[in-house]
């Protein structure tokens, strides 16, 4: 694996981005997570156009540089030593368009925008989005979801562009959809999406997405950097039970601390580093499989290496 420390390799990268686009070398990723937490990635690279995806992976093909894609940060912890090789930011990805009751939105598209500008146009299937921040590519790729649905609900289509630079096209049975998962290969960069939506009147859609922020408002933590729910719901039962019911709401490691508000939620309650939430998360699942026999799995993508490895990338 070749590192991109030669200036003819940064500029080559510059190059493959074009103008439009964005890159930052050694960018610290704490900066790009909505934790606040991750040590710097090598290139963070925010191309503005699906062929600039297509250049900037067809360029690390022939680096062997490691390559992957990030949203908006809300579902990431990334470690303390950063990461290797190239992260792809979809952030200017941004194209929106309603064409009937269906709409093709970018992968950098925010999925509150999303939302906002189908409300706007009395079209209804997104109204689960209500309080869910992220991007249109992480929320297809993590089939996020509230009570009200997930995007497997309203998925016509998925873009991706894969380690070679192609552009493949999926319709949405084959993106495998599952909860808070899909089958979209992890190697592929999620560039847009296109959603099937139904006329409903803007009054009842805004009713829905109000009820359901409020509901949230009320047993979620505030003002303090999270990622959301850090563990996946075990099937008919609920992460933040278990971990309640093991007396661990308030439990810090360092500064990543079980939120007293919301036990599936570990927050970054004051200078946290990745290494505490991830000892915070053993400690947990630990608790809870001695109590309850059961092992919870992450919801939240970890990505990067440790600060003291050398050599091994270490990723989910
Ligand atoms: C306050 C809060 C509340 C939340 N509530 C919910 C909720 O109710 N329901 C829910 O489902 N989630 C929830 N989340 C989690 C998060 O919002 C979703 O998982 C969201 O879909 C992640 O999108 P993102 O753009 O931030 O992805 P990121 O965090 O940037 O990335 C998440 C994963 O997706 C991959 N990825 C991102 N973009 C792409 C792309 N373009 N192509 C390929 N792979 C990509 C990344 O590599 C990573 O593996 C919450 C998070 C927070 C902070």
């Amino acid at each position: 694996m070749s590192s991109i420390d030669r200036e003819a390799d940064r500029q080559a990268l510059r190059r493959a981005v074009g103008g439009e686009g964005e890159v930052r070398f050694d960018e610290p990723m704490e900066r790009h997570t909505t934790l606040r937490i991750g040590g710097p990635v090598e290139a963070w690279v925010a191309p503005a156009s699906i062929a600039a995806v297509q250049r900037v992976r067809s360029l690390c093909a022939l680096h062997n540089w490691p390559c992957r894609a990030v949203g908006a940060g809300s579902n990431l912890l990334v470690r303390d030593g950063g990461v290797r090789g190239v992260l792809i930011a979809s952030e200017r990805l941004r194209d929106l368009a309603f064409a009937g009751r269906t709409v093709r939105a970018g992968a950098g598209v925010a999925t509150g925008k999303l939302l906002s500008e189908a409300t706007r146009r009395g079209l209804s299937g997104v109204e689960f989005l209500g309080g869910v921040p992220g991007s249109v590519g992480g929320g297809l790729v993590m089939n996020a979801g509230t009570t009200l649905g997930e995007f497997k609900d309203v998925t016509l289509r998925v873009r991706s562009v894969d380690p070679r630079g192609e552009v493949i096209e999926r319709d949405g049975a084959a993106c495998g959809f599952v909860y808070r998962g899909s089958a979209i290969p992890p190697d592929e960069i999620v560039v847009e999406g296109e959603l099937a939506l139904r006329e409903r009147p803007r009054e009842a859609i805004e009713s829905d997405v109000r009820n359901l922020r409020d509901r949230r408002r009320a047993r979620e933590p505030h003002g303090v950097p999270n990622a959301g729910s850090i563990f996946k719901n075990p099937p008919g039962d609920h992460a933040g039970r278990l971990i309640e019911q093991c007396g661990l709401k308030g439990r810090r490691v360092g500064g990543a601390e079980v939120s007293p508000a919301h036990a599936n939620w570990i927050v970054n309650a004051g200078g946290a580093r990745a290494a505490d939430v991830l000892a915070l998360v053993d400690l947990v699942r630990a608790e809870v499989r001695s109590r309850f026999g059961l092992q919870l799995e992450l919801e939240v993508k970890v990505v990067g290496h440790d600060q003291e490895s050398h050599g091994h990338a270490a990723s989910q």
